[in-house]
């Protein structure tokens, strides 16, 4: 042996011997370094092992005698990869001081093991000394641990944190191989009615149907080779790596379903649960780990709203309208103080003289991006966050201040009524009769030339505040119509005991190509006369429409055959001022 050895390290400890100056005789370091329990060798400049030691040889599985001579880079895996190969190289030629690596070694057994091998440059010597440790016992803890870490203890399941260290793994490979289908698919996977199951039964049973249902998910995704994990509560997902297409994940959603919909037997007792999956599936590149997840639960969501027990796949357009509802509710009470509303208005034509009596006062959203917006898209939503007030007392303003325009730009024509929509909301949320006085003081309109129109469900069932509103208004002269009637509860004798003047017949009675219609429309505009209300049909497209419900007593009809909701403009027009 040439050069002192410091047998130091001489048990498993992961750390290389430290080579120093000593007192000990040649023959005292050959004895410690024999004796030593861990694994070395003296490696010379050419690579080949001068001489190894027993634990070496007991690690390899071989007599230490076989190694003599051996390439030591062979059994330690060394020139495995080029960089550790070209380390190993310096540190034998004496340009580098150290080396270190952990190496997975096959023993001559056929076991495997991990190993850490350190090569060091031998002071005054052209020998390195080669040291391996094994370190399969801290390795199996570790791997062991992360087990833990990364399942879930009920079901055995993998769990949130592994399923998106996999999906973030299968994202990038898929980008990064080519040859692959590129794409990625998910099934994201929700227990319906699970917490009625947990409530009643309690947390025990409900533990040992995660664990059945985790077998069948188990069962379902097995052929496939896709990974099923607990996303936690009663969510499962199903990773559908190198997806082939849509239709694949639908099947996998299917036979999910099919799989679930035998009975689980669980402590003698039978449990049936369905559940509802969201299906998403997409090219990999440009997809985020967070925005598919994202997608996956919008669609979950709409599996669970659209009625339970089904699959839903996920729909851009959908998504595109959610987001823009979204963005809309955010934008509206800005947008009413942007003053970005404007009214259109539509003739309320008499069905007998074709006199216009009136007109009906249409809001559109003028949106900066969007372009006009109609009714649909925001009146809803201005209700759900409230910004209808608002909205509401605009277009009554304004309304009212046109109205009076037109009043006074035609002094000795027939009185224009203006009609305005309410809300339920602004009913109930705000003091509408303050609201309407303002407007009619601010404007100067006479009341009689105010209708305001309410759908039946906000009138029905209406006392209290509400109801003593209604009967302010109308005996401060302002006319209340009931908008879209027929399509609600339609109770006329109810409506006799509230203070309403008019009934606007919904479109779909008077399209209605029913015979019956005929005679219901006929009854309907006979008792509401006796009860003193006047009708108007709406959505009158045709003269031969406008003819009929003339003959069936309609007093006034509004609709596309007059005109469309236009700008005030168009209206004074009309009106020949
Ligand atoms: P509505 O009060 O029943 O208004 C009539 C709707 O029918 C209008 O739709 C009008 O454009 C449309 N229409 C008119 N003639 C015809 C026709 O011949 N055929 C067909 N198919 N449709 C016709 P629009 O303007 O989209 O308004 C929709 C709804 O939005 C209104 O229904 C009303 O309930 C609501 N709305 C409109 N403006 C306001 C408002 O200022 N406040 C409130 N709270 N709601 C409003
Ligand atoms: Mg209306
Ligand atoms: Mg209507």
């Amino acid at each position: 042996m040439s050069g002192p050895l410091d047998g130091q390290g001489g048990t498993s400890g992961t750390m290389p011997p430290v080579v120093t100056q000593s007192n000990l005789t040649p023959q005292e370091f050959r004895a410690a370094f024999r004796a030593a329990h861990l694994g070395m060798a003296v490696v010379g400049r050419d690579g080949l092992v001068r001489t190894a030691n027993d634990a070496l040889g007991v690690l390899l599985g071989t007599d230490p005698a076989r190694l003599q001579d051996s390439p030591a880079a062979e059994f330690t895996g060394l020139r495995d990869d080029t960089r550790t190969w070209l380390k190993y190289r310096e540190v034998l030629l004496g340009r580098r001081d150290r080396l270190h690596c952990t190496r997975r070694l096959r023993q001559a057994g056929g076991r495997g093991l991990w190993a850490e091998v350190t090569v060091t440059q031998l002071p005054e010597s052209h020998d390195a000394l080669l040291s391996v440790a094994d370190v399969s016992d801290r390795r199996d803890l570790r791997a062991r641990l992360r087990h833990v870490r990364m399942h879930d203890p009920v079901t055995g399941l993998p769990n949130r944190s592994l399923f998106f260290e996999r999906l973030a793994g299968a994202l990038a490979a898929a980008t990064a191989l080519p040859g692959g289908t590129g794409r990625i698919g998910l099934c994201y996977l929700d227990l319906d009615g699970f917490k009625a199951v947990n409530d009643t039964l309690g947390h025990g049973a409900g533990d040992r149907l995660l664990t059945a249902v985790a077998g069948r998910l188990t069962a379902c995704a097995a052929p496939g080779g896709h990974l099923v994990a607990r996303l936690g509560g009663d969510e499962f997902a199903l990773l559908v790596e190198e997806s082939a297409g849509t239709q694949q994940l639908i099947d996998l959603a299917v036979t999910v379903q099919t799989a679930l919909q035998r009975p689980f037997e669980t402590a003698g007792q039978q449990l049936s649960v369905s559940a509802s999956i969201g299906v998403v599936e997409r090219p990999a590149a440009g997809t985020h780990a967070t925005e598919l997840m994202q997608a996956a639960d919008t669609t979950l969501y709409w599996a669970k709203a659209d009625g339970k027990a089904r699959w839903t796949l996920f729909d851009p357009e959908r998504n595109a309208h959610r987001m823009t509802r979204q963005a809309l509710s955010r934008t509206l009470r800005p947008a009413v103080e942007r003053g970005e509303f404007a009214l259109q208005y539509q003739p309320l034509v008499g069905l007998a003289d074709g006199v216009v009596r009136g007109v009906e006062a249409l809001v559109r959203w003028c949106h900066p991006q969007l372009g006009t917006l109609g009714p649909n898209r925001f009146i809803g939503l201005a209700e759900e966050t409230g910004a209808i007030v608002p909205l509401g007392r605009w277009v009554l303003t304004t309304a009212c201040r046109q109205a009076r325009h037109w009043q006074l730009e035609r002094p000795d024509g027939p009185p224009l009524v203006v009609s305005v929509n309410v809300a339920v909301r602004q009913v109930w949320d705000s003091d509408l009769v303050a609201d309407v006085a303002a407007a009619l003081a601010g404007t100067g309109l006479p009341p009689h030339l105010l209708q305001l129109e309410l759908t039946e469900s906000a009138v029905m069932g209406t006392a209290g505040r509400p109801l003593q509103q209604l009967r302010e208004l109308s005996d401060m002269g302002v006319a209340i119509a009931i908008d879209d009637f027929g399509t609600g509860y339609s109770n006329l004798a109810y409506l006799s005991r509230l203070p309403v003047s008019a009934l606007k017949l919904d479109g779909t009675f008077v399209h209605g190509r029913n015979p019956a219609d005929e005679a219901i429309v006929e009854a309907l505009v006979q008792l509401a006369h006796r009860l003193g209300l006047t009708v108007t049909a709406e959505c009158v497209e045709s003269a031969e429409q406008a003819e009929r419900l003339g003959r069936m007593g309609c007093d006034t009809g509004q609709g596309w055959f007059y005109s469309r909701p236009v700008p005030a403009d168009r209206i004074s027009a009309l009106l020949g001022a």
